[in-house]
């Protein structure tokens, strides 16, 4: 069987809660029925669920299947994912940047945030302030990782060990960086399939609202001709942001994405 990550961020109740989200942030955010279809979809095709703890190297045999993530700390996790999560009997990683939960009124509170971890969730960090983590000097670096791993292991009294990229931006010093503070595990966004649970660096797809099941169908068959195709689009991506920057890059691709 297959080994993938898939990676979610927003999952809303209805259209009108969609479109009172950020503008970056509704392409990322799926109705709850789509959610629960792809959800269903993963059944079809006898797929598992893989587990959210980071196993080692010979418990990886037995776990196989979809590791499904979700990134920032968007409340609707505990009110959207989390019914269908325990319907499904699926097993999650919720990355959350602390930062956000105390600036954003639709972010989970801490006791949300438990909850969540109570009910079984694995809790990861995805930074302090969700800011691209290459852009800042090594001290900030250190604070943004170290901060949000102790926060959340706090608020969950469970260990955190497993980090996500904000923005999916990282290098060699994040990686070592990361490694330093006792992460077992890092997500990316580059695009690829699960060579191993243990592995220190995973991939992942990243799904959007415009992911169609037929989208889906390939990524989670495998599909290596359409696997080759989004590896080429993520390259050229990498490529572009390498040459302009991290911040240059996103502006571009505000006004680019807007005008087309
Ligand atoms: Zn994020």
């Amino acid at each position: 069987m297959i080994q993938l990550a898939l990676m979610y961020h927003i999952v809303v109740r209805s259209q009108e809660e969609r479109r009172a989200l950020l503008n970056e942030e509704q392409p990322y955010a799926l109705l709850a029925s789509e959610f629960e279809q792809q959800l269903a979809l993963i059944k079809q095709l006898s797929l598992s669920f893989m587990s959210a703890t980071v196993t080692d190297s010979e418990e990886d045999t037995e776990n196989k299947g979809v590791l499904l993530t979700f990134d920032d700390g968007h409340a609707s996790f505990m009110h959207q994912v989390l019914p269908l999560l325990q319907q499904f009997n699926a097993s999650a990683i919720f990355f959350v940047s602390p930062g956000l939960m105390k600036s954003r009124t639709d972010f989970v509170s801490r006791q949300q945030l438990r909850h969540c971890s109570e009910q079984g969730v694995v809790i990861g960090s995805h930074a302090w302030s969700h800011q691209f983590l290459p852009d800042l000097s090594e001290s900030q670096l250190k604070i943004e990782l170290a901060d949000s791993k102790m926060f959340l292991e706090d608020a969950c009294s469970a260990p955190v060990t497993q980090l996500s990229f904000p923005g999916g931006r990282y290098g060699k010093r994040e990686i070592d960086m990361a490694m330093n503070l006792g992460f077992k595990r890092v997500f990316t966004s580059d695009i690829g399939l699960i060579a191993s649970a243990s592995d220190f660096i995973q991939p992942r797809f990243a799904i959007r609202q415009n992911t169609s099941a037929p989208e889906l169908t390939k990524i989670l068959s495998g599909d290596a001709h359409y696997l080759k195709m989004q590896q080429r689009e993520h390259q050229i991506k990498a490529l572009a942001r390498s040459v302009f920057g991290h911040r240059n890059y996103d502006r571009l691709y505000r006004l680019f994405t807007k005008n087309s």
